[in-house]
This record gives structure tokens, C-alpha cells and sequence, in this order.
């Protein structure tokens, strides 16, 4: 064996996914892709996504679950939990006692959320106040245009959809300082530079006709009642959350980029729901797709991946069956799809290039995430990684092996340890990302494909 040979028999070499996909792949890659863009634009909040996601699955033959339903091999169900987490399952021929193939990922993102009473006047102008949710670069909010979705919940249970900004609608922006009187603000750090309590929409300038106080705020409050019905006090029982107002789109000269708002973690959410709809194979294990939410806060409540609703539904599959729910759990896989960090090399200081994941190189596994010495990681096991690798180059799948940065640069963590915890096998996998929790996250299309690829795989493995 002479050296070039034997290089290739023992040592590991990375290659880049085009060098990999086959060119009749590059079709089913852009058509997936413009799936996913739609799938962006259309949901820009969890409870947008969760609306439409339930629109795909009902077209694909989903339907509600309810408790007690029998359920054959094939049968397609759905439970909404709130409006805001979504449970879904293709039933196989394995009885439950066999485990199930799942698939968890979250359909939150960091936004600014409108506080309880958000409207106010300042030297003639109208502003809404804001809490941000998630990790946010506060400085990244600025300058850019936003729109408001959420819902307002009147008094008498009445739900009203709010899309302030959306389409040729008007936008609302956070205004930034000039560079021209920025002296102070530039020698502020970058968490500094633009506070919490400064992230104030900017809602209106017109004053009501007549009035002589607070007549903006008035006629701003005006304009709401009219077009949506609700109050000042309604506001109290809302959630409004204010999003990039531009919609997903192309990025790259080759066109081989996604840029848009919220791909942590709907490149994830769209993959393992789209692998679940096309799936037409009944033959294994049960399959199971959770869109969560509340990740990007601690996945805690009752519609994030720590709730009992998930358990409920598991529990209910298995009652049918009349399985015990935890020798289900015990036999069951997680893939814990959530985004991770592409190398920048803008930023190379805070990487570990060799074990860093890159653009167009796959979905990235993730043996564990976490920070520091792997804290609040799961840590996925020696024997499960290697079943997974097993598993993605049985059916073609680019992949690579991902950590979140260089070693005490920072970290970052997903639902996988709850979905550990409650005694799944579970290892973390997803789409590369740079400018991570940014208004413009940017995503390689081959990524994208991959995870959506590895997502069917895992849900056909038996
Ligand atoms: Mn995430
Ligand atoms: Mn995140």
C-alpha cells in the first residue's frame, strides 16, 4: 500500500457538498429551497408557523387527533397545542412498544415583543415600547424596518390577528443615533451601545385634529381601533411581536444562500415537517414531528419542549395501542434538529476550524452543544453517533460533524436534554448558520436540503 492509498484508508478527509450531490440533485435542492423561502415569508411568528404548517399537513392528508382515535398503519394525525406548538405523527406498522422516530426542532425566534402597555407620546411622536425576547444583539434592531404579527385578545375572548407592516403596508423602525453626535455612543461596548429601553418603536408623527395632549399617541391609537377593533387596554392581553419586514431571499452572486428572518430554527422546523409529509413508507416505526416553542428562552411553559403536552400525545399514541408510554420513550430516537455556527472568517478568532461546521459541507451533527466543559449538553453517545453516521451514508446524505465554537469562546444549548431526559436516545443535527439570531440570518441552500434529507432518513430507520 503505497502512502496515497493508504491516506485514503485511515484518515478522514472533509468534502465540500457540491464535490458530493450529484448534479440531478441540484433540481430537487431549489425546488425544496423555494419551499422553505415560502415557508419563511408565511411565518414570521410560532403562531404563524404552527397555522401554517397545519395548512400543509391538512393538504397532505393530516388530521386532528383526538384522544381515544384508533389509528391504523398510515394514518396521518396532528395535535395543535395552543396555536403555538405542533405535534405531529405518521402511524408505522411496528407496534409502539418498538420505539418511534422523532423529530423535535423550534419554531421560536428572537424578536421584540410589545410590552403590556406599549404606546406612548415623546415631543409629538407615537412609540410603542418593547421587551426582547431570546438572544438578541440589541444593536442589530435598529435602522432596520419591522413589522408587528401577534394576536390581541379582547376582553370578551374575541382573538384578533394583527400584521401591522405587512405587504405594502406601512413599517415601523427603532431609530439609531447619528454618526454625527455618536462620540459617547462609540466608546459604549457593543451590548452598550443601544439599551434595552431604547428599542422603542417608531409609530406615528400626525397629530389628532383639535386635540392638545398626547394627540399623536391619539390618533395612532385611532388608527388600530379602527383596523383591528382593540383598545389601549387591549394591549394588556396581547402578543404582539415586532419582526424584520423584508421577506427571505437569494443571497450570493450564485444564488447558493438563503438570507432571512428566523432561520433559527424554522430551517429545522420546515425540514423535519417537510421529511414527515413526504413520507409514504409505513413499514417501520411511528413517526413523530414536533415544531416547539419557546427555545430561545429555556423551552420551558406550556408549549415549549419541556411541557407535558408532548408527553400527553406520546401517551395517547401508545394508549392506543396499549403500550406503555415509557417502554415506547426507552426505544425511541430524538434528532434534536436546531441550527448551529458556520465558520465566519470575518470572525475566525472565536472558531475551532477543525471543528467547526462550514457552509455547503451538510448538516452538521452535533455530538454534543452546551458551554464551557459541555455544560447543560446532551451528550450524544459514542454508539448513537455511529449509528446516525451509519444511517445518513446509507441513504446519501451530506453530513458533517459540528461544535458550536472554539472551546470557553461562549456556547449555546437546544432541547435536546429535555428530550434526553425523558429517556430518548438523542443527538443534536442542523443547518450551519452565519449571523445566527441576526434580522438576516444567512443559510446555505445545500445545507438546508441536507437536513431535510437526514430528517427522512432518520424517520425510516427501523
Ligand atoms: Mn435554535
Ligand atoms: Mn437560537
Amino acid at each position: 500500500m503505497n502512502a496515497k492509498e493508504l491516506r485514503e484508508k485511515i484518515l478522514f478527509r472533509k468534502e465540500n457538498g457540491y464535490d458530493r450531490l450529484p448534479e440531478a440533485d441540484w433540481a430537487a435542492m431549489n425546488a425544496y429551497c423555494d419551499g422553505y423561502k415560502a415557508f419563511l415569508n408565511a411565518g414570521k411568528t410560532e403562531r404563524e408557523c404552527v397555522r401554517e404548517s397545519v395548512r400543509l399537513a391538512e393538504a397532505r392528508g393530516f388530521r386532528p387527533y383526538t384522544r381515544g382515535m384508533s389509528l391504523e398503519a398510515g394514518d396521518k394525525v396532528y395535535v395543535n397545542n395552543r396555536g403555538k406548538m405542533l405535534l405531529l405523527a405518521v402511524i408505522g406498522e411496528k407496534s409502539l412498544s418498538e420505539g418511534t422516530q422523532i423529530a423535535a426542532a423550534h419554531i421560536d425566534s428572537p424578536r421584540l415583543d410589545l410590552k403590556p402597555s406599549p404606546l406612548y407620546e415623546d415631543s409629538e411622536l407615537a412609540y410603542l415600547k418593547t421587551r426582547y425576547y431570546g438572544g438578541v444583539k440589541k444593536y442589530q434592531w435598529v435602522a432596520v424596518p419591522l413589522e408587528l404579527r401577534g394576536v390581541v385578545a379582547l376582553r370578551d375572548g374575541t382573538v384578533v390577528d394583527v400584521a401591522v407592516g405587512d405587504g405594502d403596508e406601512p413599517k415601523l423602525v427603532i431609530s439609531d443615533l447619528l454618526p454625527h453626535l455618536s462620540r459617547e455612543q462609540d466608546k459604549k461596548t457593543l451590548a452598550e451601545g443601544i439599551k434595552g429601553e431604547q428599542l422603542n418603536l417608531l409609530a406615528g408623527s400626525v397629530p389628532f385634529a383639535g386635540e392638545d395632549e398626547e394627540r399623536v399617541k391619539l390618533a395612532v391609537m385611532q388608527r388600530l381601533y379602527e383596523k383591528y377593533g382593540f383598545t389601549e387596554a387591549d394591549f394588556i392581553s396581547a402578543e404582539l411581536e415586532a419582526v424584520p419586514a423584508f421577506p427571505a431571499v437569494d443571497v450570493g452572486l450564485d444564488r447558493s444562500m438563503i438570507g432571512g428572518y428566523g432561520h433559527d430554527d424554522r430551517v429545522c422546523g420546515y425540514a423535519i415537517l417537510r421529511a414527515l409529509l413526504d413520507l409514504q413508507d409505513f413499514s417501520g416505526k411511528t413517526a413523530v414531528c414536533v415544531l416547539a416553542d419557546k427555545e430561545e428562552i429555556g423551552s420551558i411553559g406550556v408549549t415549549g419542549m419541556e411541557t407535558a403536552a408532548f408527553d400527553t400525545f406520546m401517551e395517547d399514541l401508545c394508549e392506543s395501542q396499549g403500550v406503555p408510554v415509557r417502554a415506547c420513550l426507552e426505544k425511541s430516537f430524538c434528532l434534536s434538529c436546531d441550527v448551529t455556527a458556520a465558520y465566519d472568517p470575518n470572525f475566525s478568532d472565536v472558531y475551532e476550524k477543525r471543528n467547526s461546521a462550514l457552509l455547503n459541507y451538510g448538516v452538521g451533527l452535533c455530538k454534543y452543544t452546551g458551554r464551557q466543559g459541555k455544560g447543560e449538553a446532551s451528550d450524544a453517545s459514542a454508539e448513537l453517533v455511529a449509528h446516525v453516521r451509519r444511517v445518513l451514508d446509507g441513504s446519501g446524505v451530506v453530513w458533517q460533524m459540528a461544535e458550536l465554537g472554539r472551546v470557553d469562546a461562549g456556547g449555546g444549548g437546544t432541547v435536546a436534554m429535555f428530550m434526553a431526559n425523558r429517556n430518548i436516545d438523542t443527538i443534536d443535527a442542523g443547518v450551519p448558520v452565519l449571523a445566527m439570531h441576526s434580522p438576516f440570518e444567512i443559510a446555505a441552500k445545500l445545507d438546508c436540503y441536507m437536513t431535510f434529507r437526514a430528517a427522512a432518513a432518520m424517520y425510516l430507520d427501523k
